[in-house]
């Protein structure tokens, strides 16, 4: 069954960015999970910020495969108007490579007269305010004040005319490409009661299967990758979530699966590629 969820706050976040948009607005960021960047993303934020260069920020890097993490950056940085830079939001200094690709962007931005000015979003879960936290330092954030703006909305002076402004809550679309909801289930972005966790756990397989599948017999200690649900029930044995009579209790093997994709303990590894991605949506819109 196709996962379909649609958290709260929908409508103030939405609201934000359009006041945002309206006050000045130069550089988008959007905070992508590197595991999953295409699913990660928010078609919505495109829409409702048209005409803006936008900053793609490849997070959680040091949990996505690298090489793809450079084919998804190659992806990005061929499109008009479009940057993309990697990172770990506790990276030390993330702040040098973000304002950098956002002068690149925007140029003709820049000293008090004329600041920059750049929002940021991303989708629960994606590491934004650990990113913040970080960007900030020490630094308190401070409320929006200008006019016409939420007061929900953060603005950080990252420097001098240099202004990032956090909208509240999180734009989340409606999740039209099937295996982008099984992505970000696996990623951790879903609540977990919004979700199967065996059938994701099968998803996960499948995929690992087709891209990893050395880490998955390193990982578990498999010998041989059988049919999906062999494998979990595989991984179920490995991890005591046999049941009394000789069955493994599935939900606890996908929950032991999960877990550790979730920390990184497959090693470094992404879900999808810009290709699959640029596939899959073609199918959804002619569905
Ligand atoms: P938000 O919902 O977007 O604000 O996400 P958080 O900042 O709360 O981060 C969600 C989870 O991801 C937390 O457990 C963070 O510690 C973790 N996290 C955030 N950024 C990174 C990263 O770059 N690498 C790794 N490994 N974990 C991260």
């Amino acid at each position: 069954m196709p996962i379909h969820w649609f958290p709260g706050h929908m409508n103030a976040t939405r609201q934000a960015i359009k006041d945002r948009v309206k006050a000045g607005l130069d550089v988008v960021i959007e905070l992508l999970d590197a595991r999953l960047p295409g699913s990660s993303s928010n078609p919505l934020l495109a829409a409702l910020t048209t005409g803006r260069p936008s900053l793609k920020v490849l997070n959680k890097q040091d949990l996505a495969d690298p090489a793809m993490t450079a084919r998804w950056l190659e992806h990005y940085d061929a499109q008009a108007h479009t940057r993309a830079i990697a990172l770990d939001a506790g990276e030390k200094a993330p702040a040098r490579a973000l304002v950098k690709a956002c002068r690149e962007l925007a140029p003709h931005r820049g000293g008090l007269d004329k600041p920059m000015r750049v929002l940021i979003c991303g989708i629960p879960n994606v590491g934004k305010s650990t990113l913040i936290n970080t960007l900030v330092g020490r630094r308190a954030a401070k409320t929006g004040d200008e006019p016409g703006i939420t007061k929900v909305e953060q603005k950080i002076v990252l420097e001098d005319g240099f202004y990032l402004f956090d909208t509240p809550g999180m734009l989340w679309p409606r999740i039209s490409v099937t295996q982008s909801g099984y992505h970000l289930a696996a990623s951790g972005a879903i609540g977990r009661n919004a979700f199967d966790e065996e059938e994701v756990a099968l998803e996960l397989i499948a995929v690992l299967r087709r891209h990893y599948p050395e880490r998955l017999k390193e990982r578990f200690g498999l010998a041989e990758l059988g049919t999906d649900d062999a494998v979990l029930e595989a991984i179920g044995l490995k991890r005591g979530a046999k049941v009394r009579g000789g069955g493994v209790q599935m939900h606890k093997a996908a929950e032991a699966l999960l877990a550790d994709f979730r920390q990184g303990l497959l090693g470094r590894i992404t879900l999808e590629t810009p290709e699959e991605m640029t596939a899959w949506r073609q199918a959804a819109a002619e569905e």
